[in-house]
């Protein structure tokens, strides 16, 4: 082959080679560096992207332009993949000069000396920010919270998953459901503004006393899950539980808002003990089951009055989980006819004579069957229900008086129980009117029971009473001495009995009878009738009758009975 020949062909070669250079400089960011990684060539376009000049970036290595998105192990296995000699394809993000980030989809070739070993790796790279930031920005819509911009219940899913598949048997971790305490009413007082910024900040404090491993989501409304991962022991987590609750304790300003607020949090913890294997088909049974638990618990908390924190047990889950079931037959039960109301005979203590009748609710239920009102009756006040229900039982009392009335039964007064919450009700004695105009029953033939817990407000429940008054329904004081009533305003009260809690008179047979005696005094000097209640043997009778007490209740007499039952002992 002649000389000539051989360099036209290596001619051609080096057009060929410099027609890619060219190509590539124009198309894509490249770097050659030496098998140590120490760069020793950059084109323009590595120039322009990284912010560097060229003299600042030969004889650095890459980490010149690291960003620290990536872990060690990122790089740890681009290197090994190099070094074997083999290309490293993925996608990088760096930092510029003037510290913005820039990603780049980065391919590195090494060549190989004769040995096989890699002596130079040409990188070359391709700007992809901007796919990049919209990915991110699709991501950030899909998985985090737009107010607090805390990650949101998908977020929090997933890394639950990623968590729960990946444990090993020692490996503990905790849930904490928080729930802020009357939120609600701050919203609604100070309106969606000021409560979104408080919903913020909220966000802020918590995320503040958490470590790097702990993950906090917003569910949504005022609700915030915060997964420990990595705990050692209880302890561990009651004291993250407090740190949070001292955390929210301060004030907020927001505005010209100084905003106090406290939390409830249910915790369920998921620890060694629980050996119970979760696979792909159970992982979100599981991770439903643990944010339920903390869920209850948190309702717990918030039932013994919120900003505390409780865990989650067996038997807290049984309660709630019947309370549950229970609100959901509740809210069906006035549609179903399940409530029913008996009557307890009130009597003449001396002669024994039936003066009065309380009307008390029943509640019998195809699925739990008879259930007390010491248990129905609070989660009919929680959930509001106690006012329509209230009105039924009111309404269905004075019929029954009406008609015992007209059949010419000597009952002097039906008495009625009436919650607090019903009792405040804006329409109660719109209701009370009502009810009285539709049954046709002279009024002064009603009597409510109310207890001490309504008169808290004395300045509202007295525009109350009095309003009842004007209309010549009469008024008891309901279990009196278990709660707070001040003497000095009970005296102001239009009431017109007072009866003594049963417990009271249970306790004739220890120790009682100073203080029934007392009440029985007192309830003479302010010129109320005083009744009791509870009433099961001859010995309280006879105490009773000493101390003047002349009217009263009890199994001693009756226990409460049907409408029929009462018609009967009347009639004879
Ligand atoms: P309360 O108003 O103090 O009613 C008296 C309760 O004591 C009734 O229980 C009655 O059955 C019971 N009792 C009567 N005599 C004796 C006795 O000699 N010994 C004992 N150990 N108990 C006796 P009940 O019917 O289970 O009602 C419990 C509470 O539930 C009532 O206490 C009242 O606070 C509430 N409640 C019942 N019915 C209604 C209602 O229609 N509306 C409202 N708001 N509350 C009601
Ligand atoms: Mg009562
Ligand atoms: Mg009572």
């Amino acid at each position: 082959m002649d000389k000539f020949y051989i360099e036209g062909q290596l001619n051609k070669t080096l057009k060929k080679l410099k027609d890619i250079e060219f190509a590539l400089n124009e198309s894509s960011i490249v770097a050659i560096t030496d098998s140590r990684g120490i760069i020793n060539h950059v084109n323009d376009k590595f120039c322009t992207i990284s912010k560097y000049s060229r003299e600042e970036l030969i004889g650095k290595d890459h980490r010149i332009i690291n960003s620290g998105y990536h872990s060690p192990e990122f790089f740890r296995e681009l290197w090994s993949t190099i070094k074997n000699g083999e290309i490293w394809k993925g996608e990088i993000k760096n930092k510029a000069n003037d510290g913005t980030y820039y990603w780049v989809d980065t391919t590195i070739v090494p060549f190989l000396d004769d040995k096989s070993r890699p002596y130079q790796y040409v990188s070359i790279r391709n700007d992809i920010t901007d796919r990049k930031n919209i990915e991110q920005d699709i991501k950030q819509m899909a998985y985090y919270d737009p107010l607090t911009n805390l990650p949101n219940r998908y977020l929090l899913n997933r890394r639950l998953k990623e968590v729960l598949l990946n444990k090993n048997d020692k490996h503990q971790t905790a849930i904490l459901f928080l729930d802020l305490d009357r939120f609600k009413s701050i919203n609604d007082t100070l309106g969606h503004t000021i409560g979104d910024s408080l919903l913020k900040e909220v966000g802020q404090r918590l995320k503040s006393c958490l470590r790097e491993t702990d993950f906090i989501s917003r569910q949504g409304g005022d609700e915030f899950i915060i997964f420990l991962d990595f705990i050692n022991c209880k302890q561990e987590v009651i004291k993250v539980a407090n740190r949070i609750l001292d955390k929210l304790s301060p004030p907020f300003f927001i505005g010209n808002e100084k905003i106090l607020i406290s939390a409830s949090i249910g915790i369920s913890l998921h620890l060694i003990e629980d050996k119970q294997k979760i696979n792909k088909e159970t992982v979100n049974d599981s991770i439903e089951t643990l944010i339920k638990q903390a869920d209850i618990a948190m309702y717990y908390a918030k039932e013994i009055g919120g900003n505390n924190y409780q865990f989650n047990t067996p038997v807290l889950n049984e309660k709630i989980v019947r309370n549950l079931n229970l609100e959901k037959q509740l809210k069906q039960a006035l549609e179903k006819d399940e409530f029913s109301i008996v009557y307890q005979p009130l009597v003449n203590l001396t002669n024994g004579g039936i003066l009065r009748v309380e009307a008390l609710i029943r509640w019998e239920n195809s699925q739990f069957g008879m259930i007390s009102p010491m248990e129905f009756i609070p989660i009919l006040e929680e959930t509001g229900l106690i006012v329509p229900v209230g009105r039924w039982i009111l309404k269905g009392a004075c019929n029954q008086m009406k008609k015992w009335r007209d059949d010419g039964i000597q009952l002097s007064r039906i008495a009625v129980n009436v919650s607090p919450i019903q009792f405040k009700h804006h329409q109660f004695i719109k209701d009370i009117k009502q009810i009285l105009k539709d049954t046709q029953l002279e009024p002064e033939l009603l009597e409510l029971e109310i207890t001490e817990s309504v008169i808290w407000d004395i300045k509202e429940s007295m525009k109350i009473l009095k309003e009842l008054k004007s209309l010549d329904v009469k008024i008891s004081i309901d279990d009196f001495g278990t709660g707070y009533s001040s003497l000095s305003y009970l005296k102001h009260l239009p009431i017109d009995n007072l009866k003594i809690d049963k417990s009271f008179i249970n306790d004739l047979d220890k120790d009682g009878e100073v203080i029934v005696k007392t009440i029985i005094d007192m309830g003479r000097n302010l010129k109320f009738n005083v009744i009791a209640e509870g009433i099961e043997t001859e010995k309280q009778l006879s105490f009773l009758k000493n101390q003047g007490c002349h009217i009263g209740q009890g199994y001693f007499f009756s226990k409460p009975i049907s409408p029929q039952e009462i018609s009967e002992l009347l009639l004879n």
